[in-house]
């Protein structure tokens, strides 16, 4: 199936008509910029500006950054908080004319690497993590997905887990990577004692840059870097369209 899938992200919005058989984009991947403070109104525009670039026909899938019920968002940490109980997925559908599925950004990203990426064939249970502007997750038993675990929002020494170990403190305090790996194994340990995967996938921006990190995070699972990168929450979106379909 050709269906267009949307992640939309803390910083930007991107899209792309996707092969859901393939597991690939099919022609350009187009981006804008997240409007500043994420309210509602500004980024469904933009949505809307990509959707019509990516084209295509029929339903699309677009991934948000929070937990989801009944086409809406129950909580949101990284846009505007006006997001939390609006009728996101009737708004979406009105402002691009076409039927809409709503997914989080997390899991959109997990269900491509566990389809086309690091997680294929795996069975068990599998843990991706989005380190980015925030830290999502996607829980996986035997390739089924358990939806909307929000594993980013895990306290730490009274902290957000994500507030402590997102690549985005990195930037913002100026920290090394050692400095930040450290935060993440941390981070890491936390999550395994609650969790127990048989492994854990590392994806979202800083995915591209393994090198600089992967040697030095410790744990126990075994872990590996997210094979899509980028594209993973586009092409997860728009299979979640296909798997439900
Ligand atoms: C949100 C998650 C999201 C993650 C990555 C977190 O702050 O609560 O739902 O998956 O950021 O965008």
């Amino acid at each position: 199936m050709k269906i267009v899938g949307i992640d939309v992200g803390g910083t930007g919005i991107k899209g792309g008509l996707v092969d859901t058989d393939a597991g690939g984009l099919i022609g350009e991947r187009h981006r804008v910029l997240t409007p500043a403070g994420g309210a509602p109104d500004a980024v469904i525009a933009e949505i809307a500006r990509v959707v019509e670039m990516a084209g295509g026909e029929g339903p699309i899938g677009v991934g948000l950054p929070g937990p989801l019920s009944d086409g809406r968002l129950m909580m949101m940490a990284n846009l505007d908080p006006g997001w939390v109980g609006l009728p996101a997925k009737d708004l979406i559908a009105t402002a691009t004319g076409r039927e809409v599925l709503l997914v989080n950004d997390a899991d959109a990203a997990g269900l491509a690497e566990m389809r086309f990426g690091a997680g294929a064939g795996i069975h068990g249970v599998v843990l991706l993590l989005t380190l980015g502007t925030g830290i999502g997750s996607a829980l996986f038993v035997d390739g089924h997905l358990v939806p909307n675990t929000e594993f980013g929002h895990i306290e730490i020494r009274g902290k957000d887990g994500e507030d402590r170990a997102a690549p985005s403190v990195r930037e913002q305090k100026g920290l090394s990577w050692a400095a930040w790996v450290e935060r993440l194994n941390e981070y890491l340990g936390r999550i395994d004692r609650l969790v127990w995967p048989d492994l854990i996938i590392l994806g979202g921006g800083v995915s591209k840059n393994p090198d600089k990190f992967m040697p030095l995070v410790k744990a126990r699972p075994p872990i590996v870097t997210a094979k899509l990168q980028n594209n993973a929450g586009i092409i997860g979106a728009a299979l979640r369209v296909a798997e439900t379909r």
